[in-house]
């Protein structure tokens, strides 16, 4: 097993799946946006400095999480496999991840996208309402996505790495679905 990414716009389940894919092959789940809210909650010297960014549905400055990237997968646990979850998130996280896996003697394997219209996304964040779901952020980051995030579909691509997956459908559905995949 390898280092597995999960693309996907906002909405798309992406936190869901990866956290029950890494339950289920007993690896680190990292999701970005999980160790942001937790760092703004603890209000962190980080948290502080993210906190407009998240809130207004920016994307923080890369320099943020480059080094807490660098130290979560120089971890004894992260040796082997691990799930990166709201990483990367634009081309420059991409070529540093690229870069720092090859450092660690390290190898990403799967970059996953999962698929879910535009439509059933806006409704699903709206519904899930989260502190950073409101309607004027939920827009804004889906516009992020699609200008910073959305080109890294082509990134993996063109690297023999990406696996579109249906994520409109029953959580479970498509947990099983990428169940098969990594098997
Ligand atoms: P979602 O899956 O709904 O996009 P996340 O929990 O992945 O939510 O991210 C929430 C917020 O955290 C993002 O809107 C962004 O502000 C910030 N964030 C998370 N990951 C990154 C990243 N790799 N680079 C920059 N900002 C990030």
């Amino acid at each position: 097993m390898a280092g597995i990414i999960f693309l996907g716009p906002p909405g798309s389940g992406k936190g869901t799946q990866a956290q029950i894919l890494a339950q289920s092959l007993a690896i680190p789940h990292i999701s970005t946006g999980e160790i942001l809210r937790e760092a703004i909650t603890n209000q962190t010297e980080l948290g502080k400095q993210a906190k407009a960014y998240v809130d207004g549905g920016e994307l923080v400055p890369d320099e943020l999480l480059l080094d807490l990237i660098r130290e979560r997968l120089s971890q004894p646990d992260a040796q082997t496999s691990w799930i990166l979850d709201g990483f990367p998130r634009n081309i420059a996280q991409a070529a540093f991840l690229d870069e720092l896996v090859a450092e660690l003697g390290q190898s990403c394997q799967w970059a996953i996208d999962l698929k879910v219209p535009q439509a059933v996304l806006i409704q699903r964040l709206l519904l899930r309402g989260r502190k950073d779901d409101t309607e004027e952020t939920v827009r804004r980051r889906l516009e992020v996505y699609e200008e910073k995030t959305a080109p890294l579909i082509e990134y993996y691509q063109q690297r023999g790495k990406l696996h579109s997956i249906d994520g409109d459908r029953t959580p479970e559905e498509v947990a099983e679905a990428l169940k098969v995949l990594v098997s």
